[in-house]
């Protein structure tokens, strides 16, 4: 291992340009600021995307609202457009200060995606997004659909014996499998999920039982990814969805933000420069977080800082933009094991595309244990009856990492900030749970029940 190189230096190399990398490799928790975070309006002149971009996939969503009502019933009181509460969660934020032994100044706040309709996950932004887009424009190549239609015309035998003609292929870890494999289904697409060996058991049952093929491997996402984009470049009416590289997902994503800011003025949580936000948004190959985060940076400029959340055994992001290598370098190569209980950031590599987009617009990356999840999932429940999956935690012991964490009292210093934490915001970005089944979901809390009993009796 020592002797390895990576990208030109040995791991040793790599630690004396950054120290961080001797804990990451350790799989200790950190918490690492991005040197390269620049001001706003300089930095998105330099990327491709644009605000209008946004907008547009917020128009698209839009027109496809009569139709997701009308085939997912439990939209329908948001007139077919998913979205999530945000809530304060402040009984959840006093044990967290107890548990972290950390007073954490400003308000907590919690952003539900895991009670997105369809799907569970914040995956029903993006992954839905995407295959709307997709079959929007094929139904418009064949003169079967315009933007002025009411798009509920889609709900019939014409619509779904026309696209049954096509397919659709993903790779996925599990929620984003569950998201495209939902929608394509329901419009009448043939689907194939290749799921890694970390997709969780009832989520291929349930893709089976709406018509999707599901095909398994004993590897990790990285095989998944390589698997479905072959079988995909053989077949001219297969369509891929790039979790790397795909910017429909990431717009998709990005849309949640001019959302969360209507949703917040109408909890009279303004943002401004007194009042700065942070965001916690977990993260396995970026494209969800990194699309909410470009978002969210365009809504609300230099007056919001963000921050990946990862677990400690695969933190591919925060290896990939602390060493400007992105999608060049994978966790394995610096002999960590990408082993995860949190199943929807199990990822070794991430997305080059994400993390060049974002490197001057995140404040940074931690990391967090998987038994830290547990013990936050059952916390969670305990006090404020929200059930998460355990990668949804993840955002969730952020703002106590801000705080303990020298780097992260630094980054408050140095962005003149410590003045105005009393009037801060912090939002941890749930990114799923609703689907999880109630025997899964006990076993979680008993698992973090048993973590906690464990911490108490030792102390
Ligand atoms: C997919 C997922 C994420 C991360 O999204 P990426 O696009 O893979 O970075 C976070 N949490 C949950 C629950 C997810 O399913």
């Amino acid at each position: 291992m020592e002797n390895k190189i990576i990208q030109g230096k040995t791991i040793k190399q790599w630690e004396e340009q950054f120290p961080l990398i001797n804990k990451i490799v350790s799989t200790e928790e950190v918490l690492w600021v991005n040197p390269k975070h620049e001001e706003f309006e300089e930095t998105v002149k330099n990327i491709s995307l644009k605000e209008e971009d946004v907008r547009d996939a917020e128009r698209r969503l839009k027109r496809f609202a009569p139709y997701i009502a009308k085939v997912f019933p439990e939209t329908q009181k948001t007139k077919g457009i998913i979205e999530s509460p945000v809530v304060k969660i402040p009984d959840m934020q006093n044990k967290m200060e107890d548990i972290f032994n950390e007073k954490i100044l400003g308000q907590l706040l919690l952003k539900c995606d895991n009670q997105l309709a369809i799907s569970g996950s914040i995956k029903a932004r993006g992954g839905i997004y995407e295959v709307l887009k997709h079959a929007e424009a094929l139904a418009a190549q064949n003169d079967m659909l315009n933007e002025r239609d009411d798009y509920s015309i889609i709900d019939s035998y014409k619509f779904r014996e026309f696209f049954s003609k096509y397919s659709i292929a993903v790779a996925s870890t599990g929620n984003l499998g569950l998201s495209i494999g939902i929608m394509s289904a329901k419009l009448g697409f043939k689907v194939y999920v290749h799921m890694s060996a970390d997709a969780r058991q009832w989520k291929k049952d349930l893709l089976r039982s709406k018509g999707v093929t599901v095909i398994e491997y004993k590897e990790d996402y990285s095989k998944a990814i390589v698997e479905a984009r072959k079988q995909s470049s053989l077949d001219p009416k297969m369509y891929f969805v790039d979790d790397e590289n795909s910017t429909n997902l990431f717009l998709g994503y990005a849309v949640a933000a001019y959302r969360l800011k209507n949703q917040l003025e109408k909890i009279n949580v303004a943002i401004d420069e007194n009042h700065p936000l942070f965001v916690y948004l977990p993260c396995g190959v970026g494209g969800g977080p990194g699309g909410v985060a470009f978002g969210l940076k365009l809504v609300f400029k230099d007056n919001i800082h963000c921050f990946f959340a990862e677990p400690t055994h695969s933190p591919c992001m925060l290896l990939g933009l602390m060493t400007g290598l992105h999608n060049k370098i994978c966790v394995q190569d610096f002999g960590i094991d990408g082993v995860t209980e949190a199943d929807g950031l199990a990822v070794s590599r991430p997305s080059g595309f994400v993390g060049k987009t974002l490197e001057n617009l995140m404040s940074g990356c931690y990391t967090v244990e998987d038994e830290k999840l547990y013990m936050l999932l059952k916390t969670m429940i305990d006090s404020e009856n929200i059930s998460l999956e355990p990668s949804a935690l993840a955002g969730v012991s952020g703002p106590a990492q801000l705080f303990k964490n020298e780097a992260g009292r630094n980054y408050i210093e140095d962005n003149n900030l410590k003045d105005k934490m009393n009037n801060s915001y912090h939002i941890a970005w749930a990114t799923g749970g609703s689907m999880v089944p109630k025997d899964v979901m006990e076993s979680y809390y008993k698992r973090g029940k048993n973590i906690l009993d464990k911490k108490s009796a030792d102390n």
